[in-house]
């Protein structure tokens, strides 16, 4: 069945005989997708396999679009549920890479970790579990001055890097226990971790990376947020081709001296080390000649430059290193190494999405009930791309676990995580779209305008995830993965085999 849901080669007339047999295996387990017929109708029309044409699931569910509206989606389909509909996978290579067998059946320790975390969070998440939000800041520095608290709280309890070794406050758990916390957390609309970058990406790679020294000095301060990490890769001009990067590691007696400008450095500002990508040897070739330093970044001459974004909020910043002194133990792996330890922080950037998965479930969700506030359910073309906009969200949530899947059975997120990518920053584009269309007069209104559903947060949202299909790879660099390693299309040749082909 499971090649049904992922399968190229779909055999319809196939599909249709197991009509009977999946609604029920439906019928046996929880709901999915809210409650009642319209959800079981949607599984039914994915399941037999009509998600090649995604147009046609859209006009299927389209007639109970209203109904969807009223259903309470987000509380009762959170859940990892019992394995998909059986299990089979393709055969190997090719298109085929892309699906494969899911058995997400939760564990008892799963569900007590659920029900754990869920208990927790009801008693003491800064407000009202289940109704309130998050505050509102219009400063970013006191919103991340309230970041760290909250962090700092919820490392205490041991709720944040669930996978990270107990010796640095961690709870050595795996995959899918990190999916449920992260489920768990986005449900009761916690915000993202203001210290996401030292918990998802420097952490990591010094744990894979870092000497006993170097972890036992960075690591404890970064679950409970004491102290933020920036990542310092990109540059003017090394984005997607990162292994151009020219800003210089120079060798002294004891270190190093660190001179050039890295740009998009998101909270840079707050932060107080920074992963940096540097060239060491000018004479080795591209990726051969950098080494990765971690950066002091209260050191003279650092300085950060915030950098406005599309949302008016200045997250992301240009940072310059004047004759940066980086000591010779900040030097991570060997000189010369930097293009591996980089390739394990930027692995750390793929793979399963459950906080982008459940904050699209709530948009999706506020989406409903915004466009049956506002009326746009009678207008049929908004209804159409309402329904397409649940399928989708929904084809998200089945690509998050089939990927959870591999993790979970210690394979690498693999092309899969260049899908998943993909997949997720497209859908988030044209789902706020939508909500702007919804929203009709009202879209280009901004937060304390009046009558404006959303007070503004659906503008911001509109602007914020435009910026998804660059951040963490471009869509085109993702593609290239995918044609290259899934499709096995013959490889692009890198920038220096042009200019040589060139001269
Ligand atoms: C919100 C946000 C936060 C970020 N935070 C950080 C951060 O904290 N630290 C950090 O180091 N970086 C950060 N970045 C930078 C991000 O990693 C880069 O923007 C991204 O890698 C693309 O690089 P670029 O902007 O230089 O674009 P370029 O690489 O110059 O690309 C320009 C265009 O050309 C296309 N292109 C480039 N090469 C190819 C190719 N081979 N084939 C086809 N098309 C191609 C791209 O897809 C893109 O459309 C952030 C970016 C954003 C948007």
């Amino acid at each position: 069945m499971a090649s049904h849901l992922f399968g190229q080669d779909r055999d319809l007339h196939g599909a249709q005989t197991e009509t009977a047999l999946v609604v029920g295996e439906l019928d046996r387990r929880p709901a999915l997708f809210g409650h009642g017929l319209p959800q079981l109708a949607i599984e039914v029309l994915l399941a037999v396999g009509h998600l090649a044409h995604p147009g046609e699931v859209a006009g299927a569910v389209e007639e109970i679009g209203r109904g969807l509206a009223q259903g309470q989606l987000i509380l009762g389909q959170l859940e990892i549920h019992p394995p998909m509909l059986g299990a089979s996978s393709g055969p190997d290579g090719g298109v085929s890479t892309l699906r494969g067998p899911m058995d997400l059946a939760p564990t008892p320790e799963i569900d007590r970790l659920r029900a754990e975390v869920r208990a927790w969070l009801e008693a003491n998440l800064p407000w009202e579990y289940g109704v309130g939000l998050p505050p509102r800041f219009d400063d970013l520095a006191e919103e991340v001055a309230f970041g760290r608290r909250w962090q700092g709280q919820l490392a205490e309890a041991g709720w944040v890097g669930v996978t990270w070794p107990i010796a640095y406050g961690g709870r050595g758990l795996g995959p899918a226990a990190n999916f449920v916390v992260q489920e768990e957390l986005a449900r009761a609309r916690a915000p993202e971790l203001v210290g996401r970058i030292g918990v998802n990406l420097a952490g990591p790679t010094l744990l894979a990376h870092g000497t006993d020294e170097q972890k036992r000095r960075w690591l404890p301060q970064v679950l409970p947020a004491r102290e933020l990490w920036c990542q310092l890769f990109s540059e003017p001009d090394a984005g997607s081709d990162l292994a151009s990067v020219r800003t210089t590691a120079r060798k002294t007696d004891d270190g190093w001296v660190l001179a050039g400008t890295k740009v998009w450095t998101s909270y840079a500002q707050f932060a107080d080390w920074g992963i940096c990508l540097a060239r060491s040897d000018s004479e080795a070739a591209r990726h051969r000649g950098l080494s990765f330093f971690v950066v002091d970044m209260h050191a003279p001459g650092v300085e950060v430059r915030p950098l406005v974004q599309i949302t008016g909020e200045a997250e992301f910043n240009e940072v310059h290193l004047d004759e940066v002194f980086v000591a010779d133990d900040q030097l991570v792996g060997a000189p010369g190494q930097g293009w591996t330890v980089a390739g394990s922080t930027l692995s750390h950037e793929r793979g399963v999405n459950p906080r982008q998965l459940v904050i699209h479930l709530q948009h999706l969700d506020e989406l409903l009930r915004t466009a049956a506030g506002t009326g746009a359910f009678d207008d049929p073309r908004l209804r159409r791309r309402l329904a397409q906009a649940y399928v989708e969200v929904r084809l998200f949530q089945l690509h998050n676990w089939r990927s959870l899947s591999r993790l979970e059975r210690g394979l690498e997120p693999g092309p899969e995580g260049s899908a998943l990518k993909l997949y997720w920053s497209e859908m988030s584009k044209r789902l706020h779209s939508l909500a702007l269309d919804v929203l009709g007069t009202a879209a280009p209104l901004w937060h304390g305008a009046a009558d404006n559903p959303g007070d503004g947060s659906w503008q911001r949202a509109w602007l914020y995830y435009l910026a998804s299909s660059i951040f963490a790879g471009t869509n085109e660099i993702q593609r290239n993965v995918i044609g290259e390693r899934v499709l096995g299309l013959p490889r692009e040749r890198a920038p220096e085999e042009v200019r040589r082909g060139s001269r």
